[in-house]
């Protein structure tokens, strides 16, 4: 999960555990009347034929379909005799996940990158996904955009000038296991290194799926004593790894020892368990999180094709628990790095209620380079955003500073300069404008 602090190690065990914003700061106000300056914008379609192929568009109500037809057809492929009854138990997901070549060979027409990157895999981040999430993948097409985030390819053995394990130097900012303190008024605390659906841009595969960090009360204990005696902290992030993999009780104990801490003000989970185990998001789960109010999710949606009826699900409980939803996606070339896909996932997210909060660009982590963009293409897409959908459409640009900087904005030039008194600015579509900022006024 891409967070907001950083990492550690832990000497530790290996088993499964668990058993398996601030928003972005921006006005919403509406663009200018179209009549404004029409002859200037560049036509952008919502949904392309090309895009449509790929995504669904639900509304979020109650006529919204139960399951998806992929994972209908999925089911009755490869777990004929799987009940919905097992289908829809996390446990069962997380059981099942598919990791190895046989069945991923039986499930896909792997090319030859995929095949020999998972022949070569051993130490590096392991491959995991859910049935669930298996079932939205192409069969046949590797290019296809969810099956590229979660299949490894060769191309992450090749490492470009740049990247770095640790590239936002997160091992150096932990002051006890698992804890770590970067920003001064918040920390992140990572639970666990497990995650149902391993994405394979991880910002942590250093350590994620290594059985490097495990939930032990012990070493949980020694965090919160470092939160119970650090008076600044009043933001606690819980991370890993996929928190929500824990089950409810370990999950429960957590948040109420945290809870304790009377400078702790908010609690945040960041997840991208709705994106690939929308079961997990069950009426006992919600019920035992709004006991921890405020408590935010931070979740993590990279492409519409995520979007399922599941999902839509998944998020409509959570937000009716009360729980502030904000999304964050990693910038991926050639699977979102374009506006209309980025427009057509941020229009899904507001659908269900989730607010598109941050894009990142993708961090040099060791054999990311197939999937970073120019920062150039980043700019392009908010400038393809911002003015011609929704305000609260339009998420926050960043870069993770490489060696600790922390998070970074970037917006396209809107300011151009000034003239004497007036400060010149360039709208969405292009014109020019003059506004009155008087210098020492
Ligand atoms: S879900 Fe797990 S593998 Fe994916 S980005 Fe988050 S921590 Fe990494």
């Amino acid at each position: 999960m891409k967070t907001d602090a950083a990492s550690f190690r832990s000497p530790a065990n290996s088993t499964v555990p668990g058993s398996a914003g601030e928003l972005a700061g921006e006005n919403d106000e509406e663009p200018p009347s179209p009549a404004v300056c029409l002859e200037n914008v560049v036509p952008l379609p919502e949904i392309t034929p090309r895009l449509k192929s790929k995504v669904s568009v639900f509304p979020a109500s109650r006529s919204r379909p139960v399951s998806n037809l992929k994972a209908n057809a999925f089911r009755r492929a490869f777990f004929p005799a799987v009940t919905d009854k097992e289908w829809n138990d996390w446990q069962w997901q997380i059981r099942h996940r598919i990791r190895h070549i046989d069945p991923l060979e039986r499930m896909l027409k792997l090319s030859e990158a995929e095949r020999a990157a998972i022949e070569m895999i051993q130490s590096r981040l392991p491959v995991g996904i859910t049935p669930y999430f298996m079932s939205l993948l192409s069969k046949e097409d590797s290019n296809d955009p969810l099956r590229r985030t979660v299949v490894p390819t060769t191309a992450e053995f090749v490492t470009t000038p740049g990247e770095a394990e640790d590239p936002l130097s997160e091992d150096s900012m932990s002051p006890v296991p698992g804890l770590v303190h970067r920003y001064p008024d918040r920390v992140l605390l990572l639970v666990l290194d497990f995650c149902s659906t391993y994405c394979r841009y991880c910002t942590r595969s250093r350590v994620v799926g290594h059985g490097a960090i495990y939930p032990s009360r012990s070493r949980l204990e020694r965090a919160i004593e470092y939160i119970r005696s650090t008076p600044t902290v009043r933001d606690v992030l819980i991370s890993g790894g996929d928190p929500l993999t824990l089950n409810d009780e370990r999950l429960n104990w957590l948040l109420s020892r945290l809870r304790e801490i009377p400078h702790v003000e908010i609690l945040r989970i960041g997840t991208k368990i709705p994106a690939v185990l929308p079961q997990r998001i069950t009426p006992n789960l919600v019920r035992m999180l709004r006991r921890h109010h405020p408590l935010w999710m931070s979740l993590h949606f990279t492409h519409p094709a995520e979007c399922t009826p599941e999902a839509y699900r998944a998020c409509e409980r959570l937000a009716n628990a009360g729980i502030p939803l904000g999304s964050q996606s990693v910038l991926l070339k050639g699977i979102n790095d374009n506006v209309e896909t980025m427009k057509a996932l941020c229009h899904h997210l507001l659908r269900m209620r989730v607010r598109p909060y941050y894009i990142y660009q993708c961090d040099p982590i060791t054999g990311s380079g197939h999937f970073r963009t120019p920062v150039e293409k980043g700019l392009e897409i908010i400038r393809g955003l911002r003015g011609f959908t929704s305000g609260y459409a339009v998420p926050t640009y960043v870069i993770d500073a490489p060696g600790g900087g922390g998070k970074i904005p970037l917006m396209p030039n809107y300011v151009e300069g000034r003239d004497g008194d007036m400060l010149l600015l360039r709208n969405y579509c292009d014109r020019q404008y003059r506004y009155p900022d008087v210098v020492g006024a």
